[in-house]
């Protein structure tokens, strides 16, 4: 009835219970069940080699009591292992004050992008995006900067080490401005325009406290007929108000770039000193916040657009630039560092 083969299956049973035993009483149960003095496994055991031939029984008896000796140990050992993991389990104090959930928000360079597109929104603009691998012509070409022209070393380009190829395009560089998006809508849509185009750039820079290799702009462009330097002053002096304050005075300075003409930085009344001159503004009262111009006919040739027809006006922006003035953070290293003790400072 009894061999050394089934009383290793009845403790290889045991073993297997003795895991799942979660509590005081299912150690109880399970003790009960091998141990009981009347229906217990190892009891049965017991009584099976009692019958066994005489010449099996002291063998069988020895492995017999081992196993009841192991099953016994190995119940009483679980019992302090559970005791043990109860008195580790700290007691729930229902009189403290509850824990206030971490809620999640934008990074400060997203709300500071939202904000801008909204006020242009609220202006009738439409928000457009493009691709961040670009290529030659949208980067480039179609923005009055061929080839050999100079105007190319201005903006150190990042290229690709080999050409990826789309639906839409063979893509060569990093765009190094959203202005490829300003061609990319142009050729696909008729005057009147009025966009802006937010979006991830690059270029060769240095990691330090004003620049990185990547960072974010927002561009816009206006085309009709009949659009002038009056409104590109006007629009950009109401942005400017709209953003920095209703006291924010605006001056234009002239500048260059390829693709507009005539072309103006815009800088705005510092808004930490009010024009007095501090450490935002370096003393001079002023803070440069954005390039413009009106839009080069060269460019509205490259899209199909007849210059003699229409003008417009274009303006781009940094939005780390504006965001660093506007916040007064003086290292843009930390928008992209990802320390929520400088991320918590910026509420929604
Ligand atoms: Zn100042």
């Amino acid at each position: 009835m009894t061999d050394p083969a089934s009383l290793e299956r009845v403790r290889a049973e045991f073993l297997d219970e003795l895991a799942r035993a979660a509590s005081d009483a299912d150690l109880r149960a399970l003790r009960d069940r091998y141990l009981g003095r009347k229906s217990g496994v190892v009891t049965s055991v017991m009584k099976a080699v009692a019958a066994a031939p005489a010449g099996d029984r002291p063998a069988l008896g020895r492995l017999a009591n081992e196993l009841k000796r192991d099953i016994d140990a190995r119940i009483a050992e679980r019992r302090e292992a559970l005791a043990a993991l109860g008195s580790a389990i700290p007691r729930v104090d229902v009189t403290l004050p509850g824990r206030q959930p971490l809620t999640g928000r934008c990074h400060p360079l997203t709300q500071m992008r939202e904000r801008i597109e909204e006020i242009f929104l609220r202006m009738g603009y439409e928000v457009v995006e493009g691709p961040e691998l670009e290529d030659d012509y949208h980067n480039f070409e179609a923005l009055n900067m061929p080839a050999d022209h100079p105007a190319r070393d201005m903006q150190d380009t990042l290229y690709l080490a080999a050409p990826v190829v789309s639906e839409s395009h063979t893509a060569t560089v990093l765009r190094t401005h959203t202005s490829g998006m300003q061609i990319r809508y142009m050729q696909a849509h008729q005057p009147p325009v009025r966009i802006v185009s937010p979006g991830r750039v690059y270029r060769r820079d240095n990691f330090d406290l004003t620049h990185t290799p990547m960072f974010s702009q927002v561009e816009g462009l206006v085309v009709g007929e009949g659009v002038t330097l009056g409104d590109l002053k006007g629009t950009l002096a109401s942005f400017a108000r709209d953003f920095f304050g209703p006291d924010t005075a605006v001056r234009f300075r002239p500048s260059f770039f390829p693709y507009t003409e005539p072309s103006a930085e815009l800088d705005v009344s510092c808004f930490q000193c009010g024009g007095r001159g501090c450490g935002v503004c370096k003393r001079t009262g002023w803070l440069e916040v954005l390039g413009s111009g009106m839009v080069h006919p060269a460019v509205f040739e490259a899209v199909g657009y007849d210059p003699e027809r229409y003008t417009g006006f274009a303006f781009g922006m940094g939005i780390e630039r504006v965001a660093l003035l506007k916040y007064g953070v003086d290292d843009i290293r930390q928008f992209y560092e990802g320390d929520l003790r400088f991320l918590e400072q910026f509420p929604a």
